[in-house]
């Protein structure tokens, strides 16, 4: 083994972690199957996206890669409108907050495309195998190969083979919900609004996108209880798509006009997660760390905080200590302590409150979100407390 860290997996978070290492003078290496060449990004847009804080964007551009991005598919969001199941409601508006906007929306293929050119172009070496196990400090791959590293990082994904392999423990709860994602024609403008609905049935979320041939579209992603998920995925696509619309159209009140399913739909089964983050030459990155519920989107901007406190913590070492130094290991998981305990709390609580039933809460909650509404104060510091600044 030539190279002192190795990152296994080569998802948005291990291509940025092995990115943000090399741009730091880290002698870094991937291991993952290298990704099919990407096509340009034509007319239908790639079923994930993701919105992306400033903070992220921030550590993106400071990677060189956001400017890479192709600007006319990227939809900077100008405002979030946030309906609880009455008559609760909270805007926060770029504006207010003196911010030039409050997200991106973008699209996970364009993020990775860029991501792993940049890559390549940086002379990181990539060895196209896959981690299958993890014995006496070597990665065992799939073809044979067992690989030595001072600091071995794990950004395989939620399944993570290489966690599992190191025996580091995991709490997982699943929610009993999934997440249907598709896109849709939209007849009102949405203006770069994020449009999101807190029902007691779930959570439902319009994420604006560029204009298509066609005119506006939005991006849905939807968090049902798992039961009605599935009673909606069991359906042949054209009742699926009439059945969401006539739903979308109740839930929505009309806010975008007529909504038209124009592509297919995708189900994500949800997840609370949370597993030890570092053994002595061993880290975790992204969701093989961590999984939040996406009712505020930051799973991925959860997953590029990591990359870049694991590579700020490398890079500052004391000389004389090797990456994987526990010592070193553990200031990155201080690091991560806070931003990680906060978004699971908040996003768990928030699931937790919208999804009860009792009748005191249920005037809680759109009580409060009326009050938030009312207090300019409040508004801003949760748009600052989101965007990472
Ligand atoms: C419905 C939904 C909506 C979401 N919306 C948002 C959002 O708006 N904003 C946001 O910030 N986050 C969002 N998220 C969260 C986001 O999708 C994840 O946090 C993010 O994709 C995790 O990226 P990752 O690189 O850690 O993992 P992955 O994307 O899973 O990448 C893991 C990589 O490891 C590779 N791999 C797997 N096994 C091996 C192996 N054995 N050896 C080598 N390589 C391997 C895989 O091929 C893959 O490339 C959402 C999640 C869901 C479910």
């Amino acid at each position: 083994m030539s190279k002192e860290i190795l990152v296994c997996g080569a998802g948005i978070v291990g291509l940025a972690t092995a990115l943000a290492l090399a741009r730091r003078k880290q002698p870094v290496e991937i291991l993952a199957p290298l990704p099919a060449p990407l096509a340009p990004a034509g007319d239908p847009y790639h079923p994930r996206v993701y919105a992306i804080s400033p903070a992220s964007q921030r550590f993106l551009a400071e990677l060189g890669i956001w400017d890479a991005l192709p600007a006319e598919r990227i939809m900077a969001v100008q405002a979030m409108e946030i309906h609880g199941d009455a008559d609760g409601c909270v805007t926060l508006d770029a504006w207010q907050a003196a911010v030039p906007q409050l997200a991106w929306i973008v699209e996970s293929s364009e993020i990775e495309r860029v991501l792993t050119q940049a890559a390549r172009l940086s002379g990181i070496s990539w060895i196209q195998d896959r981690c299958v196990g993890y014995q006496s400090g070597a990665v065992l791959t799939e073809q044979g190969g067992q690989l030595r590293a001072d600091l071995v990082i794990g950004a395989d994904g939620a399944k993570s083979p290489l966690r599992l392999a190191a025996g580091l423990r995991q709490q997982s709860a699943p929610y009993d919900d999934i997440a249907l994602v598709t896109h849709l024609d939209v007849e009102i403008p949405h203006q770069g609004t994020a449009l999101q609905w807190f029902r007691e049935d779930g959570v439902l979320a319009l994420l604006p996108l560029p204009d298509s041939a066609r005119g506006p579209q939005v991006s849905l992603v939807w968090s049902l209880r798992s039961a009605a998920a599935k009673a909606i995925q069991a359906l042949p696509a054209a009742e699926q798509a009439a059945r969401l619309e006539a739903d979308l159209a109740l839930a929505t009140a009309g806010r975008l006009g007529r909504l038209t399913v124009n592509a297919p739909v995708h189900g994500f089964p949800l997840f609370l997660e949370q597993a030890e983050m570092i053994a002595p030459g061993l880290a975790l990155v992204g969701d093989a760390a961590h999984r939040v519920h996406p009712l505020a989107g930051q799973g991925l901007n959860l997953g590029l905080g990591d990359a870049l406190a694991l590579a700020q913590v490398v890079a500052e070492r004391e000389s004389f200590r090797a990456a994987g130094d526990i010592r070193v290991l553990r200031r990155y998981r201080r690091a991560r302590a806070e931003p990680l305990l906060a978004m699971r709390l908040a996003t768990d609580g928030l699931h937790r409150l919208f999804g009860s039933h009792s009748m005191p809460l249920a005037w809680l909650r759109n009580a409060g979100m009326t009050l938030v509404d009312q207090t300019p104060m409040l508004k801003r510091r949760l748009i600052a407390e989101a965007s990472g600044l």
